[in-house]
């Protein structure tokens, strides 16, 4: 800007200069001349009128000593006089202009330049009385010359001019720059600058605008991403194509115990270092999709990794995490119970194609036909029994299509349990009582009966000779508690927590012998999870258990 500045003050400085200078210089260089011009004239008048009196006129000459040349031209053109050379030795004159204009007209003029063009000679001649010419010259310096001249002082008034214009443009720049430096951007239209800078401010003012809206229209996007990755169950890391983490949403950073903020613009490996991620990325930046699972504190994540592609190139990464470990559970859950369902009904099935074969084989005395024939009516019982139980319980997976619920009285369902069980656990010595008092639940009387009937029939089915079962309901504040209570053979404690599961049996030949087909307490299970019950399991080998299902609370 300074170097700008100082070659523009510069440059019009010396414009300015050599026009001015020129034109002065040819106006006065003007003036002289015709001043000059005049002077001769006069000068070679008066001396012509002189001479016309004086007996010698190359004496009158010589003695009159004057500023200008003079010179005396006799009319044959030969040098009679001249006041700077000798006269006998210059060359006639009678071709010379102002000689020969002279003598034809009675005055003649002309100007001659020396060969280097500085000088100029101005010459006035005028015819005399007798013939002869008297000629007066004066040499004076041409324009050229004086031009010449004022060359050294001229460059010295440049150099002057060029200090004065270094300094001078330092100051203007530092005044033209001084207010831009100081330029408060955020709010251009509050600078009070000179009127030229208005443009500028207010160009300036009007980005700001944009740029602002732009970055509002951006923080609100980026507000409303976080706000709905944050709301997803899934975990959500998003990855740029260099490997570095653009945002982690709050599922993610709960799945591997990272914090945001401080993995953000870091490497994904920063989030979790696991092989499995790593390769879900790596192939992910290849451009391919990539699935894997992960093992993490004890649940099982899928991990799906795919690339944001744009023209081909990969912009970026998604990588979505899933948390399967239910949905793996509930997988191998299936798997068991399949197997188990097949192995429950190959048994009863087996016995029964083994028995009927010997039976049409002929193979059977007929003594025996009767007992075979009850032997295969009981296993078709029990297969039935199973089916049925099975049917149940996936009735009770889907919780498809269930009643509404309503009042149920407790004490009325267990008293209808102990009537309908009565004979069987007459036939076990077993005795049956009821205690407690009345209670509503909220629920669905078919399930809830299912459910202590089912808990009943176990407490006589699991008893002794002589044993009891006590059925209770208790009631407080808040929640209502069923209580089926026995003293029969009992539960030892590593099987307790399993008498829930599926098939799942203590002993399996005292269980198949009275009819047990494993899925009873399961069904409890399910009952009291529909009615939101809690139940649980006390109990003692050879002492007695003690089934609690306790509702609300
Ligand atoms: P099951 O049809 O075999 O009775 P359940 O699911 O009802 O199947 O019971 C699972 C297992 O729990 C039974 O096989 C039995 O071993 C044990 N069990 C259930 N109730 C009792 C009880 N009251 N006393 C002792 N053992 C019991």
């Amino acid at each position: 800007m300074q170097k700008k500045i100082f070659w523009s003050i510069f440059c019009t400085a010396l414009t300015a200069m050599m026009t001015v200078g020129l034109c002065v210089l040819i106006s006065i260089y003007g003036i002289f001349d015709v001043r000059l011009s005049e002077e001769l004239r006069n000068e070679a008048h008066i001396i012509s009128k002189a001479l016309a009196s004086v007996p010698s006129q190359a004496d009158y000459l010589s003695s009159l000593n004057a500023e200008n040349r003079v010179t005396l031209i006799a009319a044959d053109g030969s040098v009679v006089f001249d006041s700077d050379a000798e006269a006998d030795f210059m060359e006639n004159h009678a071709s010379r202009p102002e000689v020969v204009q002279a003598i034809a007209e009675g005055k003649g003029e002309s100007r001659r330049y020396s060969d280097t063009m500085t000088e100029k000679t101005m010459y006035c001649a005028v015819r005399l009385t007798n013939g002869s010419v008297l000629r007066l010259a004066s040499t004076e310096r041409s324009l050229l010359g004086l031009v010449h001249r004022v060359v050294v002082p001229l460059a010295l008034t440049l150099a002057v001019v060029a200090v004065m214009a270094v300094s001078l443009s330092r100051v203007l720049a530092r005044r033209v720059t001084a207010p831009i430096a100081q330029l408060n951007l955020a709010a251009p239209l509050e600078n009070d600058v000179y009127d030229e800078l208005s443009p500028l401010l207010l160009r300036l003012e009007k980005q700001n605008d944009e740029l602002r809206e732009q970055l509002d229209i951006m923080h609100r996007q980026s507000r409303e991403l976080t706000a709905i990755t944050d709301s997803m169950r899934e975990g959500l890391v998003l990855i740029d194509p260099r490997g570095r983490v653009l945002s982690v949403n709050r599922s993610a950073a709960d799945i591997f115990s990272a914090d945001p903020e401080l993995c953000r613009s870091e490497s994904y490996l920063s989030v979790n270092r696991s092989v499995e991620l790593q390769n879900v990325v790596s192939s992910a930046l290849d451009g391919i999709s990539a699935e894997a699972q992960l093992k993490l504190d004890g649940r099982v994540y899928q991990l799906l990794g795919n690339p944001v592609l744009e023209k081909g190139i990969v912009r970026g990464i998604v990588v979505l995490i899933l948390d399967v470990t239910e949905r793996q559970e509930a997988e191998e859950n299936r798997r068991e119970f399949t197997a188990n369902v097949s192995h429950e009904l190959k048994t009863p099935l087996t016995s029964i194609v083994g028995f009927s074969e010997i039976m049409t084989n002929g193979l059977a005395k007929p003594e025996d036909m009767t007992s075979f024939a009850g032997r295969i009516h009981g296993e078709a019982r029990r297969l039935i029994a199973l089916i049925d139980d099975i049917l149940r319980l996936s009735q009770l997976d889907e919780g498809a299509n269930l009643p509404s619920f309503q009042s149920v009285d407790l004490m009325k369902i267990c008293q209808d349990a102990a009537e309908r069980l009565k004979e069987r656990a007459k036939a076990a010595g077993v005795s049956i009582t009821i205690g407690g008092e009345p209670a509503s639940v909220a629920g669905i009387p078919k399930l809830l009966d299912e459910m202590v009937f089912n808990l009943t029939e176990n407490a006589v089915k699991y008893n002794v000779p002589g044993g009891s079962v006590r059925l209770e309901v208790k009631q407080d504040a808040s929640r209502v508690q069923l209580t089926v209570e026995d003293t029969g053979i009992g539960i030892p404690p590593d099987d307790q927590m399993r008498v829930f599961e599926r098939f799942y049996r203590v002993d399996k030949s005292h269980s198949r012998e009275t009819g047990g087909t494993g899925l009873g307490l399961s069904i409890v299970k399910h009952i009291a999870a529909i009615h939101h019950a809690e139940i649980a399991l006390r109990s003692a080998p050879k002492k007695g258990s003690c089934f609690t299902v306790t509702f609300g609370g």
